[in-house]
């Protein structure tokens, strides 16, 4: 009875400290995004077509010396063509050097070059700029890192083992619950599926992995590199600027990263203790959801002012 006439009297009563970017997209307790290195032709063949069916998108790192013009020539690489079509999926393609060399041994010139061949092939076959890098051999210094980052969103600086005998189930349960407790990202690598130095034995570990992030999928974020690298580089970056307004509030974001490299939704988070709220951004309503006494909403950090009432 008496949380009624709370909820009657106050209508939403929403307060500037009710509100906060949530870490993840849609609120999700932690991120992993699925990384595939070295243009292997089971990416193509295998890969991208489990992930598309549970409906999880994939980051592909490329190496283009190794990518064969067509697909007779090398059956253990996939083809540009094929990049272009996973692409055309939803997928990531992205940079991972042009030749696969240690990029902390290359003189200056080779570096430079070494990035930017790889990202001007991946430009001309796919039509869009690779904004993501893995290193080869996870190998690389702070120069490096500076060079490779230039128009980049992000790189993959720590990733965890998701192939074959690196890998045992328990070590990647852990890997899953431990992203989960503390709230982080998590990248995985993985090489070959039946062939590769890394491979699996039995192919159905990967899958089974898969599936063990898929029943998980309400608590976990599956996104690719390049869009997780941009949420929470974008949720990091921006300002909430919070004032009272007729029942309820009026909150301006703000950030100083590029719109055209950072492109990407942040979700709201709206400490509501069960009632319900509206959104507007721009004049325009935006779909609240709830979880627990939380409600949530996509808004674009580049636009203008959002209320909540
Ligand atoms: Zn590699």
């Amino acid at each position: 009875m008496t949380s009624m006439a709370v909820a009657i009297g106050c209508s939403a009563n929403i307060t500037p400290e009710d509100v906060k970017v949530a870490d993840y997209k849609d609120g999700k307790e932690c991120a992993v995004s699925l990384t595939f290195d070295d243009s292997m032709k089971e990416h193509y063949t295998i890969v991208a077509p489990e992930l598309e069916k549970r409906g999880f998108r994939g980051t592909f790192w490329m190496v283009g010396a190794w990518m064969p013009a067509v697909a007779e020539a090398d059956t253990t690489h996939f083809t540009w063509e094929e990049a272009k079509e996973m692409s055309d999926n939803g997928h990531e393609m992205s940079n991972h050097t042009w030749s696969h060399p240690y990029m902390t041994m290359l003189s200056d010139e080779d570096l430079y070059n070494e990035i930017k061949k790889n990202d001007d092939a991946i430009l001309a076959n796919i039509g869009k700029p690779s904004t993501t890098f893995c290193f080869p051999y996870n190998a690389f210094n702070e120069k490096v890192i500076a060079a490779a980052m230039e128009g980049r969103v992000g790189a993959r600086l720590k990733e965890f083992w998701l192939g074959g005998q690196n890998s045992p189930k328990e070590y990647l349960t852990k890997t899953v619950e431990d992203a989960l407790a503390s709230g982080s990202w998590i990248a995985g690598m993985t090489h070959g599926i039946n062939y590769g130095y890394d491979c699996y034995s039995d192919p159905t570990e990967f899958t089974d992995f898969l599936d063990y992030v898929k029943s998980l999928e309400d608590r976990i974020w599956v996104g690719t590199f390049r869009d997780v690298a941009a949420y929470t580089s974008v949720a990091k970056d921006v300002t909430l600027s919070v004032t009272p307004a007729d029942k309820g509030i009026t909150v301006v974001p703000q950030t100083g990263l590029d719109k055209a490299l950072y492109e990407t939704a942040l979700t709201m988070e709206v400490a509501v203790g069960g009632k319900k709220i509206k959104a507007e951004q721009d004049g325009k309503a935006l779909e609240v959801s709830y979880k627990n006494d939380k409600a949530y909403f996509s808004f674009c950090p580049f636009g203008g002012a959002i209320s909540i009432r």
